[in-house]
């Protein structure tokens, strides 16, 4: 062998070790759990994140997870629930996993007082982990049901915590927290119900995850927008794929979520969620809905949460597998 091709020979045996990282990269696994098979659903919010390591982390649980005995859920380690409204935190949920229609599941179970999350938690032996001042709501709950008031986790702006080798932090999100009165009741909670105000638990937030194998990742809660998506978001963590609430009314509208990705998060992709319509049929984006503003607008590619459909993301962000 001479210089040259020994040369070529250690540089393609480099091509193969480069080559073959990918296959044994370790991606974070991301399935919507929404509304309808396949489709981007009114109610849809629920996401699992899966790290490299097998760590499962369910995000803002919502109306369409068809409670603890949803087989969709499998392992549960951590629940994170951005702020207290019912299609978050879950006052009621689904029938069963996919029951009425996409513009209409069928949420007749009720959740309250415990809520969709609370039960979850407590059948998976999950960890809640919030912010602001929600960790004690949940623990309560928590200890009220048989559960472990230690497994509700704070992690309040600033600070994080690690858990199965995931750090997990709150960002804040621009939006209310108001704890409805049902779950809580009692004299106190009529009352409140009758006044028509809410329970106080602290500021809504957003979260910042950052997996094992590096990827840095931005959910954004319902927000507007804020100044921190730019400087902390992106200037202190530097998110990498970001979920982005696009609804408008209660969150920004596809417009101003696009300006988030394109002008303060910059993230490589980002995942649009809580759009608050019947976002596609058979799995295709319909126009003139919200998501195809949103789609348009944004400068990186925008991953459609088909619920039950996972995605595979590197620790660049970049979408590798179910795109
Ligand atoms: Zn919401």
């Amino acid at each position: 062998m001479n210089r040259k091709s020994m040369i070529g020979a250690v540089a393609a045996g480099c091509m193969v070790v480069m080559l073959a990282q990918p296959a044994v990269a370790a991606n974070v696994k991301v399935t919507p759990l929404g509304g309808q098979e396949g489709e981007f659903c009114r109610q849809d919010r629920a996401l699992v994140f899966e790290d490299p390591n097998g760590t499962r982390i369910l995000y803002d649980v919502g109306r369409t997870v068809a409670g603890a005995n949803d087989a969709r859920l499998g392992k549960i380690d951590v629940i994170l629930v951005s702020h207290m409204h019912g299609d978050h935190v879950g006052n009621a949920h689904n029938k069963a996993p996919n029951s009425g229609t996409c513009d209409k599941p069928d949420t007749s179970v009720s959740a309250v007082p415990n809520s969709n999350t609370v039960n979850i938690a407590i059948a998976k032996k999950a960890k809640i982990v919030t912010g602001s001042e929600m960790p004690p709501f949940f623990a309560n709950k928590l200890k009220a049901n048989g559960g472990n008031p230690k497994d509700s986790i704070l992690t309040r702006f600033g600070g994080s915590v690690n858990l199965g080798g995931v750090t997990i932090a709150t960002v804040p999100a621009v939006h209310s927290n108001g704890l409805d009165p049902a779950y809580f009741g009692g004299e106190l909670g009529k009352a409140m119900q009758e006044a028509g105000i809410a329970g106080y638990v602290g500021q809504a937030t957003g979260y910042v995850l950052k997996f094992s194998n590096g990827l840095v990742v931005y959910l954004s809660g319902d927000t507007g927008i804020t100044a921190e998506q730019d400087k902390v978001v992106r200037g202190h963590y530097g998110a990498k794929l970001a979920v982005m609430n696009i609804g408008d009314g209660f969150t920004t509208g596809p417009k101003e979520a696009a300006y988030v990705i394109n002008e303060l998060v910059k993230p490589a992709s980002v995942i649009a969620s809580h759009a608050n319509e019947v976002a596609t049929k058979g799995g295709k984006v319909l126009p003139g809905t919200k998501t195809e503003t949103f789609i348009k607008a944004v400068k990186v590619r925008v991953h459609v949460p088909l619920s039950g459909r996972m995605m595979e993301f590197d620790s660049a962000g970049k979408c590798v597998a179910g795109c």
